[in-house]
């Protein structure tokens, strides 16, 4: 039943956001207008893609018979474009919800960032993040959307819109199911009514599309499922290309991975490792990117389930003869096939990475440097692969210049003779952690010490217990078997006693706040530094700790002190004379302060100022 009104052409606002987001794209996305075609095509394809899937599934669709197809028709001379498919089409509702409103609130954000700091976005950032229908804005004024769904039920509607604040709607007597886009180009764009210049857009980006993109008689795209091939019977640029157009790179892969499983279970599936490093370790970089398929037919292109979590950063398609065609998430989250898949395809990614790492480690360290913080967290979360994860951990190390990366069998294979233990040193970078006191003793006696410097490596100490038989240790905990150093200058030391009524002085000044305070054996340049007890927890798990709001336990630090420093000799001296002196109360808590700040822990800077300044006073005077 059609009411009057709805015959007339009804008047829609955008949303605000999205008026924005429209002026955003149409005025920096202008280096590549083209984009448009792909975005067109792939929403034109995945509404194919609905359409049969509701067909394999058995529910009814209006025109049952019509070919599965996306057909584009342009004319030079009058500048027209138009883009056709027989997909799912939209209701009313859907025209208003879906192309009314930003899909993603990630994409405005991410163009507002980029109009701020004035970048033109490359193909590499405009490959970040899909644009959607509105980059359609950027090459014509107004474009016209005509469609019906494929429900037995709908009725066809016209929307048209000049992309600068409203649309209309309005029905229209339309025969077919899916959807029609139509437009006129601006003059500067009529390139985009050229059919030879179509065509090389399509094989640029669109080639792979599952359906027949046909421009006039021709069909212009490559249409087999590339994965079902044999190995020998793919091109390297046919795999770069398949590539790009499934993960939106711009870059070719780092490398791929096609596997051909029958058996128990039964896929294929051709797998890549990109090489676009993930802004921050929050970014989600599977949007769309891990394709799922049921004998051919598309089920999903966010298949998350087929992987593990820690090696997310895989792209590619997986097709399977045993998963029933009409399967719903929550069925392929549990089921066993889906969990025999990942299991396959877990042990051969790892596989590969670790002949990458024997055969090509500039590859695998590249790898590494990019996808290294998804990755290491696999040693907390698989437990089966836990041990090939760990030998695929790299780390910077203090026999190595910045950058450059060891392994802990590296590691092990350098350690010397009498070193029992692995060490590492926990920190925020490796400039901050290089200048620790606790490493002097280990520089001076050239044993290797790991920078786990990462964000992530916080996590997965808990988990690095032992490597190789060998207890993998921080350098903080104070119960690290120490040699005694060989002092070069017996006179440079302070007698037993000085040194005992010196640390008296200094834990009157302390007090609470340190568990102990003991003349140390490793350090030797620096007059004091502090260090964990056995059971306390390192500045950078505590930081965690903190930004997670856990309660952390109360503990508290040893602090070393260096007989051997000409500070702590002056401060001895000081001492003889009054040991109320309040230069050397000010000092000692200087000197805690100072270490404090060296390990991340200094909490009051200004405080820790003001004392600073009132010795530089005294010292001035
Ligand atoms: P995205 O594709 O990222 O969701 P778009 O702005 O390109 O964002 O499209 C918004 C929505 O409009 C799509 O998700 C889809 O629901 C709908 N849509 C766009 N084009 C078509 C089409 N050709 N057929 C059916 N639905 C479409």
């Amino acid at each position: 039943m059609t009411k009057k009104s709805e015959s007339a052409p009804k008047t829609y606002e955008f949303k605000a956001e999205l008026k924005q987001l429209l002026n955003i794209i149409v005025h920096s996305l202008y280096t590549q207008p083209e984009i448009f075609l792909r975005e067109l095509i792939s929403n034109a394809s995945d509404a194919l893609n609905k359409v049969r899937f509701m067909q394999v599934t058995s529910q009814p669709v209006l025109d049952p018979d019509s070919e599965l197809k996306i057909t584009i028709a342009v004319d030079e001379k009058r500048k027209w474009f138009t883009i056709e498919d027989t997909g799912i089409g939209m209701t009313r509702d859907e025209l208003i919800q879906n192309i009314g409103t930003v899909a993603s609130s990630g994409t405005l954000k991410f163009m507002e960032e980029l109009q701020k700091n004035g970048k033109t976005p490359d193909g590499d950032l405009i490959g970040k993040f899909g644009v959607g229908f509105y980059s359609v804005f950027m090459v014509t004024d107004e474009v016209t959307v005509e469609t019906r769904h494929a429900g037995l039920e709908s009725k066809g509607y016209r929307w048209k819109s000049d992309g600068k604040g409203t649309f209309t709607i309005e029905e229209i007597d339309r025969k077919e199911r899916g959807t029609k886009i139509f437009f006129t180009l601006k003059d500067e764009y009529k390139e985009f009514a050229e059919e030879y210049r179509v065509k090389s857009i399509i094989q640029k980006y669109s080639n792979f599309v599952n359906f027949p993109i046909q421009i006039g008689k021709e069909k212009v795209n490559k249409l087999d499922a590339l994965w079902r091939r044999s190995k020998d019977e793919i091109k390297d640029e046919e795999l770069v290309e398949f590539y790009k157009f499934i993960a939106s790179d711009w870059e070719p892969p780092l490398g791929h991975l096609q596997v051909s499983i029958e058996g128990t279970v039964n896929f294929k599936a051709l797998l890549f490792i990109g090489t676009r490093k993930p802004d921050n370790f929050f970014t989600d970089i599977r949007e769309k990117t891990l394709h799922l398929y049921a004998n051919r037919v598309f089920i999903q292109d966010d298949a998350i389930d087929l992987l593990p979590e820690y090696l997310r950063f895989v792209k590619g398609v997986v097709d399977t003869e045993d998963l029933p065609l009409n399967i719903s998430r929550q069925v392929t989250q549990q089921s066993p096939v889906m969990e025999k898949i990942r299991n396959v395809l877990t042990s051969r990614i790892l596989q590969l990475l670790d002949e990458w790492a024997k055969n090509d480690p500039g590859k695998y360290e590249k790898f590494f440097k990019i996808f290294g913080m998804y990755f290491k967290a696999g040693i907390g979360m698989d437990f089966t692969n836990k041990e090939k994860i760990v030998k695929l951990l790299r780390f910077e190390s203090t026999t190595k210049p910045k950058g450059e990366l060891v392994s802990l069998e590296e590691y092990v294979a350098r350690m010397k003779p009498e070193q029992k233990e692995i060490y590492y040193i926990l920190g925020e970078n490796r400039e901050v952690v290089d200048k620790n006191p606790n490493l002097e003793y280990f520089r001076k006696h050239d044993i290797e010490v790991l920078f786990m410097t990462d964000p992530m490596d916080v996590f997965i100490v808990p988990q690095l217990d032992e490597f190789d038989k060998k207890k993998i240790k921080s350098i903080d905990k104070a119960d690290i078997d120490l040699k005694e150093k060989p002092t070069e200058n017996p006179e440079d030391t302070l007698a037993e006693s000085s040194l005992n009524s010196l640390i008296t002085v200094f834990k009157e000044t302390l007090g609470e706040k340190v568990a102990d305070i003991v003349a140390s054996k490793r350090l030797v340049d620096s007059p004091v530094t502090l260090v964990l007890g056995k059971d306390s927890i390192d500045p950078q798990t505590e930081k965690m700790m903190k930004m997670m709001n856990m309660e952390i336990p109360a503990h508290k630090k040893i602090m070393e002190i260096n007989p051997n420093h000409p500070l702590i000799r002056n401060l001895s001296r000081l001492n003889f004379g009054n040991s109320n002196d309040p230069i050397l109360r000010n000092t000692i808590v200087h000197l805690y302060e100072s270490s404090q700040l060296l390990d991340g822990s200094l909490s009051d800077p200004g405080e820790y100022l003001r004392r600073m300044n009132e010795l530089l006073i005294q010292a001035t005077k």
